[in-house]
């Protein structure tokens, strides 16, 4: 790991040489880091890009990739079932930037591809599967939009899950905070895609400022070591935990990609390798039996995020999508006894016995 945020160079010419070289990774910290550019090279590879930029968070991610694109004027297309801190960024910064957001159904075939204004939409945002509700995009029609750059947020698909860039998608992007550094130790954010799209989102990244820290990297990294053995597990796991939950009788409804009651099952079938790790259910007893659930767990921890070893439970309303509407929520099947489970590596019957003990 390098730790250094400053390197020296022999004589100016030298160092005149890495002040203006692309993405150069011994010059100054904020710009490139060794530790980091191996995190990215490992990112690409995993995607099937040829370049990556990391970033201290998802957000970081996100808002450096949305600035670097679009200005004063421009359009965004968004997906209106999205992470609670990408739609806050989207309602407000955006648009008091003078950015335009439309917010679409992006489940309804062809909502995306209808809401672009063509010579005005610089960009496309879906996150699939969706969080929390676990809403799929159909990739093969977000890869086929052409004129604004397309952008999936990718985090609960995790890189072996789904390739959204072999479907035609220009750039991917993952909190790698979750799954991909899978401790619970790493904040950090990446987005991956063409060489030269990525060298531009990191002409802004420098100024921006939102860079990786090499610490971060350096324990992602040690997270990709096993994230196949992690998402196997975790995937298995939490398809039988939405199977058994499905059949409870104070669960209304479980959603999950690879369940078949999925209302796009089919879609998941063909562009996902597994389900994911996180899975979110319905209790008929609302914010009621949401709090006595939460409130009873002795093996899963109550607490947001994702990916990570430990199962984590929590009740999204309340807290990660707090800032949205009420008809946005109620819209987007974000109830009050919506309760969203991260599947941890624990036994599968602990962790169902744990979630069900209260339900009767
Ligand atoms: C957590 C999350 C983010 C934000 O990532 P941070 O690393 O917390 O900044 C973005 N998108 C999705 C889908 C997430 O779950």
């Amino acid at each position: 790991m390098w730790p250094s945020t400053v390197w020296s160079s022999e004589g100016l010419d030298a160092t005149n040489a890495r002040a203006t070289a692309l993405r150069s990774d011994q010059f100054y910290g904020r710009y490139a880091n060794p530790t980091v550019s191996q995190f990215e090279y490992a990112v690409a590879a995993l995607e099937g890009a040829e370049s990556a930029v990391a970033f201290g968070s998802g957000m970081g991610a996100l808002a450096s990739v949305v600035l670097a694109l679009c200005g004063s004027g421009s359009h965004i297309v968004a997906q209106d079932s999205l992470y609670g801190g990408t739609y806050s960024f989207l309602e407000g910064p955006c648009r008091r930037f003078g950015i335009d957001v439309t917010f679409v159904d992006a489940k309804v075939p062809g909502a995306l591809t209808s809401a672009v204004v063509p010579g005005k939409t610089m960009l496309v945002i879906a996150e699939t599967p969706s969080n929390p509700c676990l809403e799929l995009v159909d990739l093969e029609e977000l890869g086929a939009i052409r004129g604004p750059f397309t952008l999936v947020d990718s985090t609960l698909g995790t890189p072996l899950g789904q390739q959204p860039l072999r479907h035609g998608v220009d750039l991917v992007l993952h909190s790698a905070t979750k799954g991909i550094g899978g401790h619970n130790d790493a904040m950090i954010g990446v987005v991956a895609g063409e060489k030269d799209l990525i060298d531009a989102v990191w002409q802004y990244a420098v100024l921006h400022g939102a860079s990786a820290s090499p610490y971060d990297a350096h324990n992602a990294l040690r997270g990709i070591k096993t994230l196949d053995v992690r998402t196997t597990r975790q995937a298995a796991s939490a398809l039988s935990l939405a199977t058994s939950l499905s059949r409870h009788p104070a669960v209304s409804a479980v959603h999950y990609p690879f369940l078949e009651s999925h209302a796009q099952h089919d879609l998941a079938r063909k562009q996902m390798r597994n389900g994911g790790s996180v899975l979110s259910f319905d209790l008929r007893g609302g914010i009621t039996h949401a709090r006595a659930l939460i409130d009873s767990l002795t093996l899963a921890r109550p607490a947001t995020s994702f990916g990570g070893p430990e199962t984590l439970v929590c009740h999204p309303a309340t807290s990660t999508h707090v800032g949205m509407p009420p008809d946005l929520l109620s819209r987007i099947g974000i109830t009050n006894g919506l309760i969203r489970v991260s599947v941890g590596l624990e036994h599968y019957d602990d962790i169902l016995n744990d979630l069900v003990k209260t339900l009767g």
